[in-house]
């Protein structure tokens, strides 16, 4: 398959086309150093006491990853785009790479990570968690079986079922109430995320990709309404 050249991005042009461009992973200033990530500082502050709380109770909670950029995320997607990291069904199980059109590519894509500028880690309020005493860092897969019956992170998403609400977080993903597949291991601070949904434009992302440039634009930008209808407005809007 023929895949588009890749040019230089202009992103500083593009945050200047829009109006909020924090919502598309092009501008930080809005965050905050927490230990090694960065946060908003409401989610960071929440996060600092729900951690305290699960510790007082024998449950250790770390972040995996938090913040992400547009350009990051735009490596993810050019990486599983052009074959270069694998694709995997919504059973993780991988994708044959060749035998898929450019649309098949993009859902595939979309089934495990977000189209750039379009991902929760953009903001600030998201966070992948997973329990640091049962399971190192570079052994988490960030697979359902690690956080269902017999999982390493079991206990850990047991207790924020119980009590994530309590500090503001919820699960955005769940089966049938998001476009993403159910991910057990993503938490939102649901009092910033839910107004950062709300003014998230499908318009202002047509914009910020008319300035950057990455694999699939075309037939991406022929269907960006629908990608994100369903994969950015379609999430779970009350906290569990
Ligand atoms: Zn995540």
């Amino acid at each position: 398959m023929q895949l588009e050249p890749i040019a230089d991005s202009n992103l500083e042009q593009a945050s200047l086309a829009i109006l909020n461009p924090h919502l598309y992973g092009l501008d930080d200033a809005h965050l905050v150093k927490f230990e090694s990530v960065l946060l908003h500082q409401n989610a960071a502050n929440a996060f600092a006491k729900m951690r305290e709380a699960a510790q007082r109770q024998g449950i250790d909670i770390a972040i995996c990853s938090a913040y992400r950029s547009f350009d990051k995320q735009l490596s993810i997607w050019n990486a599983k785009a052009t074959g270069n990291r694998p694709l995997l069904d919504k059973q993780h199980q991988p994708l044959h790479f060749e035998s898929l059109s450019a649309q098949q590519i993009i859902d595939s894509i979309l089934i495990w990570s977000a189209l750039p500028g379009a991902s929760r880690h953009h903001w600030g309020t998201d966070i992948d968690v997973y329990d640091p005493s049962k399971i190192n860092r570079d052994g988490l897969q960030l697979v359902a079986a690690e956080y269902q019956a017999n999982g390493p992170c079991h206990a850990l998403y047991q207790w924020l079922l119980q009590h994530a609400h309590q500090f503001g977080f919820y699960f955005p993903f769940q089966q049938g109430k998001s476009g993403v597949s159910t991910e057990e291991w993503h938490l939102s601070y649901f009092p910033v995320a839910s107004h950062y949904t709300e003014a998230f434009l499908c318009a202002d992302l047509f914009k910020v990709f008319e300035y950057a440039n990455f694999e699939l634009k075309s037939p991406v930008m022929a269907r960006l309404d629908e990608l994100v209808n369903h994969y950015v407005k379609f999430v779970a809007s009350v906290p569990i």
